[in-house]
Formats: C-alpha cells, sequence, structure tokens
C-alpha cells in the first residue's frame, strides 16, 4: 500500500542451526532473551511515534499550504472556518503528538519507563497521523486523492504506523496490563 522506500521481503528459514553465541540476550538459561527483546522494541516504538510526528508535521504544513493558495467562491478555502477546524484539529494532534514522543524520550533514556510511555507514545502518534493524513486529504478534496499530490502518498504511508512496531491493540494491552499489574493478565492480585 505505501512506504515504498523501505523494501520488504520474506525471509525463510529453513533447518536453520543458530550458535550459541547469536542467542539473543547472550546468556542460555538466564532468560535474558525476552527482557532484550522488549527493551528492543520499546526503543522502536519511541523512533516509530517520532516518524509519526515527522509525517504529521509534514501534512499539516501541505494542509496550509494548500488552504491559502486553493481559492472556491473567490476566496482562499483557508477562509472557510470549517476548513480552520480541520487544520486545528492537525495542529493539536500534532503539537500533543510531539510533546508526548518527548516525553517518551526522556523517560526511556532516564530508566524510568520502557514499558508504558514507549507504548503510549507509539499508540498515541501513530493514531494521531492517521487523523491528520485524512485530514489532509479532505482539506486537498479530490486532489488529495489523485496520485499527484503528496498527501495521496502520505496518507497510504501513514496507515502503516498502526500496524506494525506493535499494533494499536498490542500497544492497549502494553499499556492496561503494566498498570494493572497481576490483575491484568487474569491472575489473582
Ligand atoms: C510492509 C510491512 C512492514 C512491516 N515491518 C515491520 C517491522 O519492521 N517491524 C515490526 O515490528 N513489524 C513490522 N510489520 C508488522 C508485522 O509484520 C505484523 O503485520 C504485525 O506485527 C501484526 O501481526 P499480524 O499481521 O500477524 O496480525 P495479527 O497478529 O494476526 O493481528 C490481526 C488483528 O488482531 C489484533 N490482535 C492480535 N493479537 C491481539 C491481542 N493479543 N489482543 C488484541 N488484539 C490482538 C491485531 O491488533 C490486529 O488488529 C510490517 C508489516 C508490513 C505490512
Amino acid at each position: 500500500m505505501g512506504q515504498f522506500g523501505a523494501w520488504t521481503a520474506d525471509v525463510n528459514l529453513d533447518a536453520i542451526r543458530v550458535p550459541a553465541a547469536a542467542l539473543v540476550g547472550g546468556d542460555a538459561g538466564v532468560g535474558r532473551g525476552h527482557a532484550t527483546a522488549m527493551r528492543c522494541l520499546a526503543h522502536g516504538r519511541v523512533h516509530i511515534a517520532a516518524l509519526c510526528v515527522g509525517l504529521a508535521q509534514r501534512l499539516v504544513d501541505e494542509t496550509v499550504d494548500y488552504a491559502r493558495t486553493r481559492k472556491q467562491g473567490g476566496r482562499p478555502i483557508g477562509g472557510f472556518q470549517l476548513v480552520q477546524g480541520l487544520i486545528a484539529d492537525s495542529v493539536t494532534d500534532t503539537l500533543a503528538a510531539r510533546s508526548l514522543v518527548l516525553e517518551a524520550a526522556r523517560a526511556y533514556d532516564d530508566g524510568s519507563d520502557r514499558r508504558v510511555a514507549p507504548a503510549a507514545a507509539k499508540y498515541f502518534a501513530s493514531e494521531a497521523v492517521g487523523r491528520v493524513a485524512d485530514r489532509a486529504v479532505q482539506v486537498h478534496g479530490g486532489a488529495g486523492y489523485m496520485r499527484e499530490s503528496a498527501v495521496e502518498r502520505f496518507y497510504r504511508d501513514a496507515r502503516l504506523f498502526r500496524i506494525y512496531e506493535g499494533t494499536s491493540q498490542i500497544q492497549q494491552v502494553i499499556i492496561a496490563r503494566e498498570v494493572l499489574g497481576p490483575a491484568g493478565t487474569g491472575k489473582q492480585a
């Protein structure tokens, strides 16, 4: 659908033997593999959330430029209050996502939160950029649906952010389970 700048291919692992030296986490039997994988995923989530903020800002810029120059009834569409509402919501989503990413990155770096904040940042920023992309296409009208417009590609690119590095539902599960503790797994507290 999108993100054609990043190639995707199937990888088949068939009758592969992996030497102990290549074990994720390093130490067999100590159980560091899962923790290492989770730490890498949490780091990746902050990274993906930041990507979402960058794309959201570009979408806002494209939207504002278009609303300033596109005219209907002899006046720029940016003068219509309903178009202003779409722009205001996208600016607000972008500001909120940026603040959350910065907070999550701070918490990751100082080690105070490597579970909830990365998941929340990835969850919010990826959902937000989806909304921003949708509004960008809307403000562009029919032109926004055509291959020639930048926002058409961004709309397709943005869709994957809610799916990779853990879907939005998986982020919800991580966030809720972390705050609920044992009760979140259905076990006795
Ligand atoms: C082009 C492309 C590139 C990708 N690159 C990466 C990458 O670099 N890194 C990466 O991590 N991923 C990447 N992914 C995503 C990854 O390949 C999976 O698609 C993703 O992890 C979701 O798994 P799945 O497709 O098997 O969906 P499924 O796990 O089958 O999920 C299907 C639906 O069920 C929901 N679901 C599944 N389990 C639960 C649960 N326990 N609770 C609630 N809901 C649940 C999901 O949210 C989703 O809505 C990429 C995907 C694509 C298409």
